[in-house]
């Protein structure tokens, strides 16, 4: 069933690249006339959640409060992620979760402008980084047709000069979709899922995926990646999940909790 659907997706790709080519160039996200095709309207742009404020040093989310200070959630102070920093452009919420939804169903082309967002809420990427997507398996492969966060690693890639490496690191477990799961949930998850080869010694090693949720997948890559040679894991993504249980640490004082935002 899984394969059929990959074949009539497959056979309906060119078309809809056609379709695509014949058109006026359309918003990604609400179809409004653009001037260049890959782009958003002045108003979907407007509407992007950007993350902003506030956030982990380590894992980006963010914080509820304004929190000026250097500093962890309480997440990453029991236990921290096995990458070094983390960084996206955008919450997962309205018209960024859209284009993360379009570029996993058909919307390859979608890949360079998002890119170009996470390249600009990344640091400078060092030009000896490695840049790693988080790989599908197979089957899930077979499925999809591809794997959206290549299509981003590699447009990385492309726009900073860094090398790609695709085989770094495989997928070796078909683990059930995590939706719904919790961060332990999904830490059991992915144990043992991925296996990591070929890394230089001491690599700094740019993990890309398309969305941070818990960051149990992102930090079981980055173990493995650490196992195999590499000194540091830097994740960029294209958006973030919001918890709304973030806890920032240290914990604010009393006085500083009665100017927070509630
Ligand atoms: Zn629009
Ligand atoms: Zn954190």
């Amino acid at each position: 069933m899984a394969a059929t659907t990959a074949l009539v997706e497959l056979a309906r790709r060119p078309f809809n690249a056609l379709v695509d080519l014949l058109m006026p160039p359309a918003c990604m996200v609400c179809k409004a006339e653009v001037a260049t095709p890959g782009s958003l309207c002045a108003e979907c742009w407007s509407a992007l959640p950007a993350i902003e404020g506030a956030r982990c040093q380590q894992c980006s989310i963010p914080l509820p409060i304004q929190w000026q200070a250097e500093s962890h959630c309480l997440s990453c102070i029991a236990e921290p992620p096995a990458f070094d920093t983390a960084h996206a452009p955008f919450l997962y919420e309205g018209p960024s979760r859209q284009l993360v939804l379009g570029l996993k169903n058909g919307k390859e082309a979608w890949a360079p402008h998002m890119a170009a967002a996470m390249l600009r809420a990344a640091p400078e990427t060092p030009p000896d980084a490695i840049v790693v997507p988080v790989p599908l398996h197979r089957w899930r492969l077979m499925e999809r047709g591809y794997n959206q966060s290549l299509l981003l690693a590699r447009e990385i890639a492309r726009q900073t000069g860094a090398t790609l490496a695709i085989d770094s690191l495989i997928r070796v477990k078909s683990t059930p979709r995590t939706r719904g799961m919790n961060r332990r949930q999904r830490e059991r998850n992915v144990s043992g899922a991925f296996r990591a080869s070929g890394v230089p010694t001491g690599a700094r090693i740019l993990l890309v995926d398309d969305v941070i949720t818990t960051g149990a997948t992102a930090s079981a890559c980055a173990r493995v990646l650490k196992r195999a040679g590499a000194a540091t894991v830097s994740l960029l993504t294209y958006a973030r999940v919001a918890a709304t249980d973030a806890k920032p640490y240290p914990p604010l004082s009393r006085s500083q909790d009665e100017h927070g935002q509630g």
